[in-house]
């Protein structure tokens, strides 16, 4: 994969926000630096880093939002502002993993879970 001034600029700004942005605000953040971007090129870009490992999709209530942050990490999600936090948690993961191979025959790889709830601000 090429380092082109626009996935440059894309990782650049996901390395450094950690709100899960989509595609809409990456594009908006981006144009700045870029005024000649579209927003197809940025999802084209977008997917072709996530293809490439450098950052991640995930798929939250259907919408497709986008972080740099590779280690295997679960979603606590505001239901009240829509605030998305990261939270890391290795036994969580074995524990699904072990539970799911004892009750299928499917081998699963990675477990990522996303809880709903209310943040302390909005609390
Ligand atoms: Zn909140
Ligand atoms: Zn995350």
């Amino acid at each position: 994969m090429k380092y082109t001034n626009q996935r440059v600029a894309i990782l650049d700004f996901l390395k450094d926000n950690f709100n899960h942005p989509t595609v809409e605000e990456i594009f908006e953040t981006v144009k700045q630096k870029l005024p000649r971007i579209t927003k197809a090129t940025v999802y084209k870009n977008l997917k072709i880093l996530v293809a490439n490992g450098l950052i991640k999709e995930v798929n939250i209530k259907g919408v497709s939002r986008f972080e740099a942050k590779m280690e295997p990490h679960h979603h606590i999600i505001c239901t009240s502002c829509g605030k998305i936090l990261d939270f890391k948690s290795k036994e969580l993961i074995d524990y699904a993993l072990k539970m799911i191979e004892n009750q299928t025959e499917i081998i699963i790889d990675s477990a990522e879970t996303t809880f709903f709830g209310r943040c302390e601000i909005c609390e």
